[in-house]
């Protein structure tokens, strides 16, 4: 049987531009029209107004976000196509030595993979589909990531979200072959356990590796405060690099449970001391106390998934940074992040300098941060850099 030419979405006249700025995203009042036999989720040719060929990617017609470019080639999106995107995902990762026990393999549209996300935990890849398109070719994902030395169990964890804007059923369950519902990561000199069925996210916060790395190497002597803990991978890092002592807070009490396994797997709980509650109650607490800190990483959830509810966000996020400022002992350090890509570094750098001159302190920028490498960035698609944070010290 002769394969279906793929139907064509062409986008009305003069609208190709951010396309052909190298940005793969397509919203619904862009397009002129969509002829041919399309189906939702199905790979379809995007056409410029003229007619011009621009690339291929999936069509959904439900989000507002109707198209992501996989290609800008005239191939076909086939599991041939997967493989040489996850292969050359791999190499990049592989070349820059990130490639170990646990990191981010695949990373959307960074991977010229719009919509699915891969991160590999020991042996297990956990497999999140952010597109209907993508959970259709999961199979060939699957199939893709058989390269992955030393992985046998494929897990998938939608989230419920994507599942709702785009229409599919998320899924959360294996695929194939049932694995371990943990299983135990190495990452500089600890060891954590990472939640593959039920944890946060795909299970672990891979891109906060590097700044975690960081933090060791100042935590020596230092007393932290580890605020937004999760499993308390900051507090384990400055723990085992020789911090006296770290304060961990976090509102989750599964988060927390893990965290306390985690100090006694890396032979610190001794050091460490758990506080389950609402970060901003808690840090106000504190203050009012008389509690103080050397070093304190804030590492709080997106206050924001819309561009609207910006302002909000932005007070809630310079709060916890004046609360933690204030906690701090002279020349203290302060390691303070937003994930959320409403928030550009540049806003973040207001908010902070605001919390700064409302604290009544002068800070030095020690180091702008940014997501571990192997959460690469496209210049040209500025939602791939996320995670900003600033390294600031108290002069
Ligand atoms: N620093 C962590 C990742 C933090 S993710 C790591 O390196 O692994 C953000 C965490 O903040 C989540 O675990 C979430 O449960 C928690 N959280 C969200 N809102 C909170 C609040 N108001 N108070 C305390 N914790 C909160």
């Amino acid at each position: 049987m002769a394969e279906r030419a793929p139907a064509k979405l062409i986008l009305k006249r003069g609208r190709e531009g951010r396309v052909r700025a190298g940005h793969p995203w397509i919203y619904r009042g862009e397009v002129a029209e969509v002829v041919g036999d399309w189906k939702a989720g199905e790979a379809v040719t995007v056409l410029d107004g003229q007619g011009r060929f621009l690339g291929r990617g999936f069509y959904n017609p439900r989000p507002s976000l109707v198209c992501r470019l996989l290609t800008r080639r005239d191939e076909p999106v086939d599991g041939a196509f997967f493989r040489r995107r996850v292969e050359a995902a791999l190499a990049l990762r592989r070349e820059a030595g990130l490639a170990a026990d646990a990191f981010r393999v695949v990373w959307s549209e960074a991977d010229g993979l719009p919509g699915l996300v891969v991160d590999r935990y020991a042996a297990v890849a956990v497999i999140r589909c952010l597109t209907l398109g993508m959970t259709r070719c999961r199979p060939s994902v699957v199939e893709a990531l058989r390269s992955l030395e030393g992985v046998t169990h494929y897990y998938g964890h939608d989230e419920d979200v994507a599942g709702k804007l785009e229409g599919f059923e998320p899924l959360q369950g294996w695929i194939g072959n049932g694995g371990p519902a943990e299983v135990e990561i190495r990452e500089g000199s600890c060891r954590f356990v990472v939640a593959i069925e039920g944890g946060q996210k795909t299970g672990f916060y891979l891109d906060q590796r590097e700044n975690r790395a960081l933090v060791a190497g100042l935590a020596q002597g230092r007393r932290l405060l580890d605020v937004f803990c999760y499993t308390g991978a900051f507090a384990c890092q400055g723990l085992v690099a020789g911090g006296t002592q770290a304060v961990a807070i976090e509102s989750s009490a599964e988060a927390l449970a893990l965290a306390r396994r985690n100090l006694e797997l890396n032979g610190v709980p001794d050091r460490a001391d758990l506080r389950e509650g609402n970060a901003f109650d808690l840090l106000r607490a504190m203050e009012r106390s008389g509690e103080r800190f050397d070093l304190i990483v804030l590492d709080p959830p997106p206050f924001t998934r819309t561009k609207t509810a910006l302002e909000a966000a932005a007070r809630g996020y310079k709060e916890i940074n004046l609360r933690a400022l204030r906690l701090l002992t002279p020349s203290g350090i302060l390691v303070t992040f937003s994930c959320s890509h409403h928030v550009s570094p540049a806003d973040f750098e207001e908010i902070v300098r605001a919390a700064a001159s409302d604290a009544g302190v002068i800070v030095r920028v020690r180091a702008a941060l940014t997501q571990s490498r192997d959460h690469p960035v496209l210049l040209n698609v500025p939602e791939t850099r996320y995670l900003k944070g600033l390294l600031l010290e108290v002069v």
